[in-house]
Parts: structure tokens; sequence; C-alpha cells
């Protein structure tokens, strides 16, 4: 028997625990059929609802769910780390617990590691139901993250991944603090298998991630795995600098030619609001940088841990 352990974020799911339990559990001829093992693993990513009292409930009739308990909300990056670092499986999947990742995927997904692939992805090859706005940063954010950083992140990927052991170790090591998990799964490598669906629509519960949080973990992303905006602010600078040289010769040359009448202060100030607006924008840009920096070095405990079985 070899074991598949199923690592689910929850933050406030309490009408999903349950439900995902039972829509997983429409797999079993496939566990009995490829002899695995089971481990559910929710991660309580500090709910103030019911999410526990359901795992235990669960727990109760099934030895094989697992659970781990923050002691606040850390965030679903954080409750990934754990889950990996909690599971034992000879293989691990990452599923969310609105079921927008079907799991009756799984079946294809572990054909694609029989044939020897490492890691097997999903991603939605449409946004259907989801805000047009949203798409469209989301789109944005895609584009300009593939043009400035190496790492290779895929648009619409989700975070539902099978992975073999030594692709699990492999994230594991890396124990950086601002985590960005699409950046890391792309960043380690191994073969990995894409495997495309529809977008499924949350059942029940509300998305936990509003546009703010959504407009930040973006900045996470970028400042995680590219330092692109860092070139971009020495490049504008140096711009600047060409630029006012030349306008300083040709204001020299020009008063030596055609004297000096006193004018243009509106333009000035307008010169000077630009100038000071870019020079706050890079500043801002080497703010974002040292500001991870800061958290990285303070090398401060992903998550805490308030209960576990
Ligand atoms: N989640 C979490 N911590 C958070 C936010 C979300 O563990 O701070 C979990 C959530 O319970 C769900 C998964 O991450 O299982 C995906 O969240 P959600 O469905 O709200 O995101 P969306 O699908 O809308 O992007
Ligand atoms: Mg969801």
């Amino acid at each position: 028997m070899q074991l598949l352990s199923i690592i689910v974020p929850c933050y406030n799911e309490e009408e999903n625990v349950a439900f995902f339990y039972e829509e997983l559990m429409k797999n079993r001829d496939f566990f009995e059929k490829e002899q695995l093992d089971l481990e559910i693993i929710y991660i309580d990513d500090g709910s103030k609802d019911q999410t526990v009292k359901e795992v235990k409930n669960l727990a109760k009739n099934d030895k094989r769910v697992h659970l781990v308990s923050f002691s606040r909300n850390f965030g679903k990056e954080a409750a990934i780390y754990a889950g990996l670092t909690h599971s034992k499986g000879d293989y691990v999947v990452m599923m969310d617990a609105d079921l927008q990742d079907p799991p009756s995927l799984l079946p294809e997904m572990f054909s694609y590691l029989k044939q020897g692939y490492d890691s097997v992805a999903t991603r939605r090859v449409s946004r259907k139901g989801e805000p047009p706005i949203r798409s469209f940063f989301a789109r944005m954010f895609y584009r300009i993250m593939n043009k400035i950083s190496d790492t290779d992140i895929v648009d619409g990927a989700r975070d539902y991944r099978l992975m073999t052991r030594r692709v699990v170790e492999s994230i594991l090591s890396m124990g950086e603090y601002n985590r960005f998990s699409k950046g890391i799964f792309g960043w380690v490598g191994f073969e990995t298998k894409w495997v495309e669906f529809e977008n499924v629509e949350r059942l029940r519960g509300e998305t936990k991630w509003s546009f703010w949080k959504l407009f930040l973990y973006s900045i996470e992303g970028i400042t995680a795995f590219s330092t692109a905006p860092l070139a971009i602010s020495s490049f504008i600078g140096v711009l600047f600098c060409i630029l006012a040289f030349v306008a300083i010769i040709f204001i020299i040359a020009k008063t030596l030619i055609f004297g000096d009448p006193v004018g243009g202060w509106p333009s000035l100030v307008c010169i000077i609001f630009l100038v000071s607006g870019v020079q706050l924008f890079c500043l801002g840009i080497v703010g974002q940088y040292l500001s991870k920096t800061y958290m990285e070095v303070k090398h401060r405990p992903i998550y805490l841990i308030k209960e576990e079985f």
C-alpha cells in the first residue's frame, strides 16, 4: 500500500468540510484499485466558525482524517506549507475545500504520476463566473510577471497539485517567510504535466480573497520572484538624469543667445511634481523589497499551531 496525503486548507469553511469529504470519497473505487491509503489533513487557518468542530465530527468516524489548527489566520500559503510539513504520504495533493478543485480529476492526475511525471498541476482554461475586472487584472499580472521573472508562472494555474515525495521535500526546503506557491512550484522544476479543466464555481460559502488581498498577493509574487522592478527604477533614474542634462545645456545656450526673461514657473511646478512622483514611486519599489527582506530576516515561524491530531 502507498499513502496519499490530501491537504485541505480551510478558512471559515464549515459548510464545505463534510461536503468535500463526501465528494472525495466518490473516488473510493479508484483509491482501492490503486491500493492507496489515505491521509486527509484539514488545515484550519484560524477559522471563526464551526470548521474545527466539523473536522472533529469527521475524525470520529474516520481515523484517516487529521486536523492542524492555527492559532489565528495565517493565510492560505502558510496553510499549504503546514500541510506539506505534516504530510507523510508517498504522494501529496493539495485541494481547496470549496470543491473548485474537482476530486473527480484525481484518477487522471494519478495516471500521469505512474507514467513517470513528478508533479501533476492543474490549470483552469476559463474564468467563467468571475468578475470581469478581477479577470482583467489577473491576466495583466500573469503577463507582466512572465516578462519580468525567469520562473514560469502559468495563467489560470491552481494550487491543485499532485506531487511525489521528492517534489514535496524540495518545496519544504524553501523555508522562506514570504511564500508565493505558484512561483515556488515553478522554481523547483521537475517534470510537470498540466491538466486543464473548466472553471468550477464555488458551491457553498464565500470567497476569502478580496480585491485588496489579491493585490497585496500579487506584490508578494513580484517581489519574491523578480528583481526587475529594481532595475526598472534605476533605469528611470538614469533616463531622467540624461533628460535633465540635455535640458541644462539647452537652457544655458538659450540664455546666452536670447538673455534671461523670467517666466515659465507653471511648467516648473509640473516638472517638480513629476520628478518627485517618480522618485517616490522608485523609493516605494525599494521599500517593498526592503520590507520583504525585513520580514525574512526576522525568521518568524510561518504558522503557529493551536491544536493538531
Ligand atoms: N483559505 C485559507 N486561508 C485564507 C484564505 C483562504 O486557508 O486566508 C482557503 C479557503 O478556505 C479555500 C482556499 O483557501 O479552501 C481557496 O480560497 P477561496 O476559495 O476563498 O479562493 P478563490 O477560489 O476564490 O480564489
Ligand atoms: Mg475557491
